[in-house]
């Protein structure tokens, strides 16, 4: 699925679309649609302007329009970003490379002929006209040992559960926090506000280290964990058995010797 890398190789693609004048909105998915917005609104705010600024947080993709409205773009489980035709990313965990016209949930029209399009199976993406994104917690890209400490707070909750809820940390998602907490020797199961201050300072590091050379490698899915998650697998550190259950209804893998 998208996590927050994903989104931000989207963000890097819409850059070519900045200042481009949007002749036509074609699609919106019904679906896709929030906070009683039609598409008429879409169409309203986005035709004839053209967008200036592309942001993220977390997985929201944050586009700001010639007339100081924003829209925010959410892909789901499935969601790919199409500009002019082209796919930021070739793989997508749990989705396909397929580009279905019948699976274009958003796509509109620059008057240069150029498109952008949400091509989505699962169809769990969304639009949000001016989203607040006060209700996001840090950016991936942004954590630092005290924010991190700040957001796993006081909560008894597992330590994943935690790292994935984006009102807390925004842009990780299941395969990249199976990464990060396997390479900090850290049970994802832990109560998150068990860990000692040295093992905040190396969930940090480990958050800041994988999602920087992820994102170099080409996505989420370029973990060393990555290819060991399956029947039999086993850790890539030191060869025990992976152990397979759920947190927080997400299938989870870690290692029951190192990961403690
Ligand atoms: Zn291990």
């Amino acid at each position: 699925m998208p996590e927050g890398i994903e989104v931000e190789y989207y963000r890097q693609s819409v850059l070519r679309t900045l200042n481009r004048k949007i002749e036509l909105v074609e699609t919106v998915d019904q679906k896709y649609l929030r906070d009683g917005h039609s598409l008429i609104d879409i169409k309203d705010l986005l035709e004839g302007n053209s967008f200036k600024f592309a942001g993220r947080r977390g997985k929201l993709l944050l586009l700001s329009v010639s007339n100081d409205m924003s829209i925010g773009l959410r892909f789901g489980m499935t969601g790919r970003l199409l500009v002019d035709g082209v796919s930021a990313i070739e793989t997508l965990e749990y989705s396909s490379t397929k580009n279905e016209p019948k699976w274009n949930r958003f796509s509109l029209k620059f008057s240069d002929g150029g498109t952008l399009s949400i091509n989505d199976p699962r169809r769990l993406g969304a639009i949000q006209i001016n989203p607040n994104i006060e209700v996001l917690g840090i950016d991936l890209y942004e954590i630092t040992i005290s924010s991190l400490s700040k957001a796993l707070g006081s909560s008894s909750r597992a330590l994943k559960s935690r790292l994935m809820d984006q009102s807390k940390v925004a842009g990780l998602g299941n395969l990249l926090t199976d990464e990060i907490l396997w390479r900090s020797s850290i049970n994802p199961r832990r109560a998150a506000n068990s860990l000692t201050h040295d093992e905040q300072k190396r969930l940090a590091y480990h958050i800041i280290q994988t999602v920087k050379q992820l994102t170099k490698l080409g996505g989420s899915h370029t973990g060393k964990l990555q290819a060991h998650r399956g029947t039999g697998g086993l850790c890539p550190k030191d060869g025990e058995p992976l152990e397979r259950y759920t947190v927080g209804g997400r299938t989870t893998y870690s290692c029951p010797l190192h990961q403690i």
